[in-house]
This record gives structure tokens, sequence and C-alpha cells, in this order.
């Protein structure tokens, strides 16, 4: 017998455990996944949390009930991969050897990071909603607060989920709007980037919806260090942001793991080939996920699709036929805008979020880069389809793996 082990059991490693079981004899391999933890996260709804659109019930269950019944199942914290020697420590001691690595391991938040952001306050007055205590301790606040200044702030790039914070402060509008108070709210939107997004067209669209929500904006803006005595940020040319509320998206890094086997870029993150997922070095240690160091979104889509790609790299590995450079980049992300309606993004590596319709030219139904109600339903399925679809690796129809230009107005962009 041959074995796999897959790093992590979140989106990615879930993904991958659920693909490679229905493809593989079960006669020639043993598939083990790893997870320091019991419980499988919804991260997406940690955005919802905070406003009581979602209840904790809703982004949590038990991991263990997405992993299929022939791969092994362990929950321990990893310690170390030796990759030159190909076998995998656990916290206990125990030693797994490997034939093939599938690193799933993410990204998690680092307050600690930034001088002053891990302090008495953390959880107080300074937040996170990135993880499941911060974005609940998040919603506590908000539900007895009655008003000041609100600073939704990023750390640094790159982050997972690029477009949270902002949907972050669209849905903190209209949450005070419906609670009565947004007069009593400023709201401040304050980024490194020079403008809301990394990319151009959808930069101009999100500021025109910052701007119509009364959002203001301060943009590159780099913290140096979080003066949570006198409540305000300060960044290196010493420009300096006061809040009555921060909530915050700290510095993302990968785990502490992959820096201790010295496997890792300076944020932890794993250098990874962008179009085959092998790792850079190690031909049979894999990454997905929020954990490689590609240029793409670290969003749950964005694992999707890779899963799918890298399934299929991983067979012809195992044949020992060249790997298919097939991974594009590609994104797919919902955008929520507050008042029921939401945006649609769907871009690649190459080609930048631009307007159009999607998954059909012309058809849609739902429309790119444009506000509408059908694309908030799509964004609200979405917690449906990764609970019953995505994280088992069932197929989700008409989209694919690769980026289609088919339905996108990318001549607008060159003009
Ligand atoms: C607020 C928010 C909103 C988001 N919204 C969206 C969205 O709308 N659409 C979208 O597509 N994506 C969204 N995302 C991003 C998406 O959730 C992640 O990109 C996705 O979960 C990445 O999957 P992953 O498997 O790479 O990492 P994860 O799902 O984070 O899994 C990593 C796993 O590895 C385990 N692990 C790590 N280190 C160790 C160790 N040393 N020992 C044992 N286990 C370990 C962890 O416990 C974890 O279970 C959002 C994320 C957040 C935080």
């Amino acid at each position: 017998m041959k074995n796999i082990i897959i790093l992590g059991a979140g989106t990615s490693g879930t993904m991958m455990a659920n693909h490679l079981t229905s493809k593989l004899p079960k006669n020639e391999w043993n598939i083990t996944i790893i997870d320091q933890y019991k419980t499988h996260y919804y991260q997406p709804g940690f955005l919802f949390l905070p406003f009581d659109i979602y209840t904790t019930k809703q982004v949590k269950k038990n991991g263990k009930k997405f992993i299929p019944k022939h791969v092994n199942y362990i929950q321990e914290k990893i310690e170390l991969i030796n990759p030159e020697k190909n076998k995998v420590i656990l916290e206990k001691g125990s030693v797994i050897d490997y034939d093939i690595l599938i690193v799933a391991t993410g990204t998690k938040i680092a307050p600690e990071e930034t001088e002053g952001m891990n302090s008495s306050e953390w959880h107080k007055s300074i937040f996170d909603f990135y993880t499941y205590e911060g974005s609940k301790a998040l919603r506590d606040k908000l539900r007895e607060w009655e008003g000041g200044k609100m600073v939704i702030h990023i750390t640094e790039m790159p982050i997972k989920c690029p477009v949270a914070p902002l949907e972050f402060a669209f849905l903190a509008d209209s949450y005070f709007k419906q609670k009565g108070i947004r007069d009593k709210v400023d709201i401040t939107f304050v980024t490194p980037l020079d403008g809301a997004f990394t990319k151009p067209k959808a930069t101009k669209a999100l500021h025109y919806l910052l701007e119509e929500k009364n959002i203001k904006e301060v943009t590159d803006f780099n913290i140096e260090r979080v003066d949570y005595e006198n409540n305000k940020i300060i960044d290196y040319a010493s420009v300096e942001v006061n809040y009555d509320l921060l909530v915050t998206v700290p510095t993302n890094m990968g785990d502490d793991l992959i820096e201790r086997s010295g496997m890792g870029d300076d944020l932890n993150y794993i250098p990874t080939n962008k179009t085959t997922l092998q790792t850079i070095g190690y031909e049979n240690v894999f990454a997905i996920g929020d954990a490689t160091n590609l240029p793409a979104s670290k969003a749950g889509s964005v694992a999707h699709f890779e899963a799918e790609i890298l399934t299929e790299n991983i067979l012809r590995y195992i044949e020992g036929k060249e790997l298919k450079e097939e991974f594009d980049g590609h994104a797919n992300c919902f955008i929520e805008t507050g008042n029921g309606k939401a945006l649609l993004i769907d871009f690649n590596y190459t080609h930048e979020p631009v307007e159009g319709t999607f998954p059909f030219p012309g058809v849609g139904p739902l429309s790119l880069l444009k506000e509408s109600r059908m694309n908030h339903m799509g964004k609200m399925a979405f917690r449906w389809i990764y609970w019953n679809m995505l994280i088992k690796g069932i197929h989700i129809p008409f989209v694919s793996a690769t980026m289609t230009e088919k339905g996108k107005h990318f001549e607008d962009v060159k003009q």
C-alpha cells in the first residue's frame, strides 16, 4: 500500500479527500487526513455572524462528517514536515511516512504582528471577524453598541477573501440603518492599497458604492501600531485615524508548521507552481488553497477550482505523466453590498473583473460587477452549496475550473 497524506481538513483538504477517494484504487492507496480541530467552519459565514444574519449553528459542523469513510482521519496538531525523508511528525510524537503529501493548512490571522493590536483591548474595542471567536464577540458587541466611530481596517495584503472587509463595511451601513442609528455611526474604511480593491475596474465600482453609502476611505495606510490606550491607529507616515470600535483584518500568515519545517516564505506561504500546484523543490509535495504563495485570491471558490485540477495532476503524477499546467488563477466571488443586493466578480491571473453576465453569455442570470438581488441570492445559496456540494468534491454545474471569457466585456477595459 502507498500513502497519501493530506495536512489540514478545512475547505481544500476535505475536498481533496473526497476527490481522491473516488479516484484511487482502495487496495493500492491509503489516504490519511490530519487536522488539529474537530470543528469545520464555514468561514464566509463569519461575515454575517456579527450582524445576526447567520446563527453560530449555521457556520460550524463536525468536520469528520465530511471525510469519506475509507479515509483515515486523525485529529491532532501537526508538528513538522520532513520533506527530505517523506515524513510528517505529529504533536504527540507519532511519525507518518508518505509517498505523496498535500499541504492544505490554510492561513490564519496574526494580530501579534502589529504593536498594540493583540492588547488588553482585543475583543473589547478591537475586533476581528476572520475567526469564529472574533466574529461572535463582535456580534455581541454590536448588539449593544450605541454608535460612534467605526473603523474597518486591513493591516496588509494578502488576506483571505480580499473583498470581505468591504462587504463588512457595506453590511455595517445597512445594519445600522435598520437599527435606526446610522446617523450616530461614522464608518471609515482604512486600507494599505491605493483604492478599495486590487483590480482597477472593480475598484471603481466599489469606490462608487462606498461614496453612495457615506463610508469614508483612507488609502495607502501602512499601519505601524495601534495606540489602544488612546483609540487610534497610526501609520508609518504618522497619519492617525481615531476609532471607538476598530474592526481589523490583522496580518494573514500560513501556519507556523510551515516555518518550523523550513518550507515557507516570510509569511509562511509555500512556494508553489502557479499552474500545476506542485510545490517548488519537492516533486511529491503539492499545495492547495490559502497555504500556497500563488498570486490568486485566497478564497474557497479558488480552492474548489484548484482541487479539480490538483486531483488530475496527482493521478498524472502517480502514472508518471507530465503534469497539466492548467490552473489559471480562476476566482469567482460574490460581494455583498447590503440591503439584499450583491455584486459578482469572475477573474483569473491575467483577466481582471469586468462587467458582463454569468454563467451564460447574454443570459446570466447573474450579472458581473453590477449590484443585483439575484447576486445576493447567489451569495446566500453559497452556504448550502458549500456544505452539500463544494467540500464533498461535487462539481458545480456550469462553472468550470478555468475562467471562461464568454459573456465578459473585456473591450471596455481597453478603452
Ligand atoms: C470572513 C471571511 C469571509 C470569506 N468569504 C468567502 C467567500 O465569500 N467566498 C469564498 O470563496 N471564500 C471566502 N472566504 C475564504 C475561505 O473561507 C478560505 O479561502 C478557505 O476556507 C480556504 O481553505 P483552506 O482549506 O485552504 O484553509 P482552511 O479552510 O482555513 O483550512 C486549513 C485547515 O488546516 C488546519 N491546520 C493548519 N495548521 C495545522 C496544524 N499545524 N496541525 C493541524 N491542523 C492544522 C486548520 O485547523 C484548518 O482546519 C472567507 C474567509 C473569511 C475569513
